[in-house]
């Protein structure tokens, strides 16, 4: 169950990414209990993942034990206007099952390739909607194996932000609360979403979506196209030219990806005076040690 030096690059949207010491992909909570006994028992840290949507993993990849929540542990379940999900279901599976069952709430995250474990986290959201709407609470494990649950009014979400981002646990259930809608209409409202996507978004590349949280007043993308940065190049990696906001990898490292939102994020604080901070999630070691 648990697999040694694993490329991370499989396990992110980027496709970048040095090996895992040790993955594990547990299929049940009992599975996951396991493998924080096991990484309890060799003194390994643990780092957990959903989809890698919002990820950068370092060439040198991560140490100890990393726990990945997707597909597996995925369970969804609907009872009046409460939907269920295990915290690796995917967010588009999610929506598009709350549609189908005529419940609306959902429909904004019918594009979002992440998991709804780490969307929650991410408190992620796009055209007016955000997983903090839903969310009624979430349950998973401390990577002690001690269980804990919070609800919505203790997850302290914000913009892009919850308190899970700085706590270590791993979700393993999130519990949201929808409202009746017409499920012809929220599927016609996701086929906009998704077009609206497809237009402005470079979806054919590698990449974890928008690199930049939107500062106060304004939009990172606008920022960096103001500035001249589309198509700014360094290795493999480039600023979108379909969408400034996108960062892509044509074929790179991690390391020239990084170089390059540090290059970014440098010019705009020059020409602009604001200062871009990463939505993006930057784990692991540049080098293995
Ligand atoms: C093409 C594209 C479009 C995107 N569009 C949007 C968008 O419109 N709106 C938006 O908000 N985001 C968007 N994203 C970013 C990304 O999809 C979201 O942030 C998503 O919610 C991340 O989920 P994930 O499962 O991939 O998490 P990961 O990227 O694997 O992890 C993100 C964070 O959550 C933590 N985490 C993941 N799972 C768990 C868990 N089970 N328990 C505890 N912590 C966990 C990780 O440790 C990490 O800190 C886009 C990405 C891409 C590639």
């Amino acid at each position: 169950m648990i697999r040694e030096n694993v490329p991370l690059s499989a396990c992110t949207t980027l496709r970048l990414g040095g090996p895992a010491d040790f993955l594990a992909e547990p299929g049940s909570e009992a599975e996951l209990r396991e493998a924080l006994t096991w990484a309890r028992e060799r003194g390994l840290p643990v780092t957990v993942i959903g989809r890698g949507s919002n990820l950068l993993v370092r060439d040198g990849g991560i140490r100890g034990l990393v726990i990945r929540i997707a597909g597996s542990l995925g369970g969804l379940t609907v009872a009046g206007e409460t939907l269920t999900a295990g915290a690796g279901a995917a967010l588009t599976e999610v929506s598009r099952l709350a549609a189908d069952r005529g419940l609306a709430g959902l429909s904004f995250a019918a594009g979002i390739p992440g998991s709804v474990g780490g969307g929650t986290v991410m408190n992620a959201g796009a055209y007016g909607g955000e997983l903090c709407q839903t969310v009624v609470s979430v349950e998973g494990l401390r990577p002690d194996g001690t269980p804990f649950r919070y609800t919505a009014e203790e997850l302290g979400f914000g913009y892009r932000e919850s308190r899970l981002q700085h706590e270590e646990v791993l979700l393993t259930r999130v519990e949201m609360r929808l409202t009746p809608g017409d499920p012809e209409a929220i599927r016609a409202e996701m086929r906009e979403f998704n077009r609206r996507r497809a237009e402005k978004q470079p979806l054919n590349l590698p990449s974890a979506g928008s690199t930049f949280k939107r500062p106060a007043g304004g939009f990172a993308a606008e920022l960096i196209d103001r500035c001249g940065l589309k198509g700014l190049r360094i290795g493999g990696a480039q600023v979108s030219e379909k969408h400034a906001g996108f960062l892509v990898n044509l074929g790179g490292t991690a390391a020239d990806f990084e170089a390059l939102m540090n290059e970014v994020a440098r010019r705009v604080l020059q020409e602009t005076g604001v200062a871009l901070t990463p939505e993006v999630r930057i784990l692991g070691e540049a080098v293995r040690a």
